[in-house]
């Protein structure tokens, strides 16, 4: 029996498990991947994710972080280019999660890698987690951290769902230090570069017909002229783009009448930001430390869920609006930020959480 099971190792279990086991709680986490991996995402980083993350023990810098100072919205001919209003950065998912499950790991949580859990459910007081090959491990509360997937029973309630692809690529020319948002048909790319050269492409689509590298790149190019400028001669460093289905942009987790006690939900599993406009691994993050902060003082799930609700609620308004405008009107977009570039920084600060905005 161990005082608190945490299911997930992306950004929100790995804080939750880190924070819980530095403040004197038993934890054991369970991620199925086994060693570091790429993930679906387009690992740009604001200044609420560096910050939660400094506190954690990170250093983006250190990490071998790429700064990203610009942002720039291309839609047909059309193209708007601003100073963000803070600083942010661009790393990959693997070294970025590993670094978290390290900090855990070394804080005394119990950290159990290439290990799946099929089902979790509640047994009397405790909560049981079963997992593949058959053991089951008991906690007196459960931290429902599996991010895009689904655990059997507490699948979140969805409506519809975008797919996410991801294709590192080798420009033929180097970028510079910007992340650009390419709309197109059918949805909406992010390009910024990588740590080791070359850039990440990230779309969130509402369909594919075919999610190879090429259709990618050419419905991507398609949108704008500086998509087509950029992505001229790029060569895709995967052989497919990796792709996630079902994403439910939008969802927040709402406890029902009858919610189930000792089961706290945190990151994509309380909630999905739109891609590209808000950020999942602040919101994650944040949500973490929250968890283990309302576990270690006896806040119960429910109360716990409300207010991580009022503190995600401005960035998820604003990044819905954003996400809105770049699928159904991404030229006159892209001209309002040309004419106001003090809007589009506006908007940005916007999307983070509350009291990280500054640079
Ligand atoms: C297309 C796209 C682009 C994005 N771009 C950005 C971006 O640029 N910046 C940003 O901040 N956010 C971005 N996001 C969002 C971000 O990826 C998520 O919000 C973030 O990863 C959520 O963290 P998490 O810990 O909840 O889940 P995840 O990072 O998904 O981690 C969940 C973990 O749980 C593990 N797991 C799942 N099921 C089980 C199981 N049954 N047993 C054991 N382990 C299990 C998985 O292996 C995984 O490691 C993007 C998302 C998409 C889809």
């Amino acid at each position: 029996m161990t005082e608190v099971l945490v299911v997930g190792g992306g950004p929100a279990g790995a804080a939750a498990a880190l924070r819980l086991a530095q403040g004197g709680a038993e934890v054991t986490l369970v991620e199925r991947e086994p060693a570091a991996r790429e993930k679906v995402c387009g690992e740009f980083l604001g200044p609420d994710a560096a910050a939660l993350l400094e506190g954690l023990g990170l250093s983006l810098p250190c990490l071998g972080a790429v700064p990203i100072g610009a942002a720039r919205l291309a839609s047909g001919a059309r193209e708007a280019a601003w100073a963000l209003p803070f600083g942010a950065w661009s790393l990959p998912r693997a070294v970025l999660d590993e670094a978290l499950l390290d900090l855990a790991a070394g804080a005394g949580a119990r950290v159990l890698r290439g290990a799946v859990v099929l089902a979790a459910g509640r047994e009397g007081a405790e909560w049981c987690a079963r997992l593949a090959g058959g053991t089951t491990l008991h906690g007196a509360a459960l931290v429902l951290a599996t991010g895009k997937h689904e655990l059997r029973g507490h699948a979140r309630a969805k409506r519809g769902g975008s797919v996410g692809l991801k294709l590192p690529l080798r420009l033929a020319a180097p970028m510079p230090a910007e992340v650009v948002l390419l709309p197109f048909d059918g949805g909406y790319a992010g390009l910024q570069p990588r740590p080791e050269g070359g850039a990440n492409l990230c779309a969130a689509l509402h369909a594919v017909e075919s999610a190879d590298a090429p259709s990618l790149l050419a419905r991507v190019s398609a949108g704008s002229d500086r998509a087509g400028a950029l992505l001229r001669g790029a060569e895709p460093l995967l052989p497919r783009p990796m792709a996630v289905a079902g994403v439910p942009y939008g969802f927040r987790h709402r406890d029902g009448a009858a919610p189930e006690p000792g089961l706290y939900r945190v990151g994509d599993q309380f909630a999905v930001v739109p891609s590209l406009a808000g950020d999942g691994v602040a919101m994650a993050l944040a949500g973490g430390e929250e968890v283990a902060r309302a576990i270690l003082s006896g806040r119960p799930a429910g109360e716990f869920h409300a207010a991580l609700n009022r503190r995600l609620d401005r960035p998820m308004r604003w990044a819905g609006l954003i996400a809105r405008g770049l699928d159904r009107a991404p030229g006159s977009l892209a001209l309002a930020a040309r004419i106001a570039p003090a809007l589009a920084r506006l908007a940005a600060a916007r999307t983070r959480l509350p009291g990280f905005s500054a640079a």
